[in-house]
């Protein structure tokens, strides 16, 4: 399997150099240049395979012989040996149509974890075989951060450095992120949004030179294998569902930002697993609900809001989407994203936005939605809902049809986000591993939101010896 580029002007590469090159040399992302297919026999067969069966099933399809069968087994089991629970991602019932599908069981309590877990195994064991260099960096909205941080601390051959908005993520993530002390990290809290932090980064990928001399290697969900991983819980939700669906179509719900998610969803889609509608749900940073109601894609203001993962207005994983809703047609992709940096908008309409519209139904909810919705489903099914899947839950609510049934994804575990809990008037008990960051020393930088900055921080950092 070979890995091509959105924009068309990168050669072929293997799996490996795919994962290692994270943003596309010319600026695109990577994607399969075909997209394997599995048949009805195929799945019927997975529907009964445990989580890393699956998991390594899938994979084969995508690294072919670039990984022993026997390491990569490994590296998938070392990956979720940290999971709380042995399903990795298991799907409860709350009534007849909906199910949860709890994504939060990883060491940092988000759905992070499942792509990040494998991605630190994965440049570890790169790192040992092939003696690259691995200097992870990376921007996050919260969860990625601390997913990815701990994916790799302490992991030999490997420093990472984590950009995030000062005093805009939550607590918790802040505490996840800054309270580890191996030398191999760094935080910078950056003075600006999560979009300024992105950019910084994306920049700083774009310039060839000081990417190829510092071998910075990616996190974001700009990084194919990430998308790949998170694509095995959509076969999983799916194959769980089966028996209480009784025929019924099903669709998957997805609290988004960066659209890394839910275009996991549209690859499982895409490879011929039968989800009838993909839901995206987001906060009031709707762009992705405004594309897909009116078919203009442009970035509006900044907002804050009680899901904070999801305070994202420049989705990333977008460009994805537009290549396989093009037909893959990387000129044409090009043209949209020139568009969209010297207009700052792309605008679809008639058959194309009917063709969007086939493929996702979108809301965002109010902030004032998603608290009615953790109130009303603590009162009425005694669970528990994070802010960003109680966004899942207003979406699911609008767009799942009579006589389907929803699976919405669970992002990330509620004691994340007590600061929106607080605020419902309900009480939780943590989790010991989060009520024990409070207690922990914090090691962090913070920086004005300038560039050259975060260029001096790095120099300094990787010259360190660990
Ligand atoms: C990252 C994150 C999201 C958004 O996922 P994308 O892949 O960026 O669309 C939603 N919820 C939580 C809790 C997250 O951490």
């Amino acid at each position: 399997m070979k890995y091509i580029s959105t924009r068309g002007q990168v050669e072929p590469k293997g799996f490996i150099d795919t994962v290692l090159m994270g943003l596309a040399d010319d600026g695109g992302l990577m994607v399969p240049e075909k997209v394997p297919t599995v048949s009805e026999s195929t799945l019927q067969a997975w529907s009964k395979l445990s989580y890393i069966d699956l998991f390594l099933n899938i994979f084969a399809l995508y690294v072919e012989d670039e990984i022993p069968a026997d390491d990569l087994r490994q590296l998938a089991e070392k990956s979720y040996a940290n999971f709380r629970h042995p399903e990795v991602a298991p799907v409860r019932q709350i009534n007849d149509s909906l199910h949860i599908m709890e994504l939060f069981h990883g060491p940092t309590f988000a759905f992070k974890d499942v792509a990040l877990q494998f991605m630190g195994e994965f440049y570890s064991y790169i790192s040992k075989k092939y003696g690259e260099v691995i200097h992870i960096l990376g921007a996050t909205s919260g969860d990625t951060g601390a997913a990815a941080i701990q994916g790799v601390r302490g992991k030999e051959g490997i420093k990472i450095c984590i950009l995030h908005p000062h005093n805009r993520v939550s607590k918790v993530q802040e505490l996840q992120m800054t309270t580890v002390d191996d030398q191999n990290v760094l935080n910078l809290s950056v003075k600006g949004n999560f979009d300024d932090c992105q950019k910084i980064i994306k920049d700083l990928f774009a310039d060839l030179p000081f990417k190829k001399q510092h071998h910075l290697r990616a996190i974001n969900s700009i990084n194919f294998v990430r998308i790949l991983a998170q694509t095995v819980y959509y076969f999983y939700a799916y194959f769980r569902t089966q028996e209480a669906a009784a025929g019924r179509p099903i669709n998957i719900c997805v609290p988004s930002g960066n659209f890394g998610n839910i275009f996991s969803g549209f690859l499982a889609q895409k490879m011929g697993l039968p989800i009838n509608k993909l839901i995206i749900a987001t906060n009031e940073n709707n762009i992705l609900e405004r594309f897909v109601k009116t078919g203009e894609y442009k970035p509006g203001d900044f907002r804050s809001t009680h899901s904070p993962s999801m305070d994202i207005q420049v989705a990333s994983n977008f460009e994805r989407y537009l290549y396989y809703f093009l037909n893959e047609d990387a000129a044409k992709v090009s043209a949209y994203m020139q568009q969209l940096q010297s207009e700052g908008q792309i605008v679809l309409s008639g058959a194309d936005l009917e063709q969007v519209q086939q493929d996702f139904a979108a809301h965002g909810a109010s902030n004032a939605e998603c608290l009615d919705e953790i109130r009303k489903y603590k009162q009425q099914y005694d669970y528990l809902l994070d802010p960003h899947t109680a966004c899942g839950i207003a979406a699911y609510e609008l767009y799942n049809g009579d006589n389907e049934v929803c699976v919405t994804l669970a992002t990330a575990h509620p004691a994340k986000f007590d600061e929106a809990i607080i605020l419902c008037d309900i009480k939780q008990d943590f989790p010991a591993p989060i009520a024990a960051l409070f207690d922990m020393p914090q090691y962090q930088t913070v920086i004005d939101h300038d560039q050259d900055e975060v260029v001096r921080q790095l120099e300094s950092f990787y010259t360190l010896q660990v």
